[in-house]
């Protein structure tokens, strides 16, 4: 269950963030996951509900957004897109390419519902 330890980690960088800007509730999460990155978007987006009861993300709305993964080749330096590691280059027909973007996850938008000002 690789995406229930980083549905846990988003909860605790939003409560992180809540802690520093004086919010309690979110009314919506914007995370854009690279399509290289190996999670699975549905399977984040339950985790994430699975966990939000009882937190102050237990309104909020999730969007995730994929992120195009995109290769360069090792051989003829083509950079293409891809949505797998594991594939040739569309130019040379050769394997073997380093990551250029999708290879992680990231929260892009946190929409709080109200915030303290003090
Ligand atoms: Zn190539």
């Amino acid at each position: 269950m690789h995406e229930a330890s980083l549905a846990q980690e988003v909860l605790n960088i939003i409560e992180r963030a809540a802690t520093a800007e004086g919010f309690t509730q979110v009314k919506a999460v914007e995370i854009e996951v690279g399509q290289l990155s190996c999670v699975e978007p549905e399977a984040l987006h339950f985790a994430i509900d699975a966990l939000a009861a009882n937190t102050l993300l237990e309104a909020a709305e999730i969007v995730i957004r994929p992120v195009i993964g995109r290769l360069r080749c090792h051989h003829c330096e083509i950079e293409f897109n891809s949505t797998t590691l594991y594939t040739v280059c569309p130019h040379c027909q050769q394997s073997g390419a380093r990551i250029v973007a999708g290879d992680d996850m990231q929260i892009t938008e946190i929409e709080v519902l109200e915030v303290d000002h003090v």
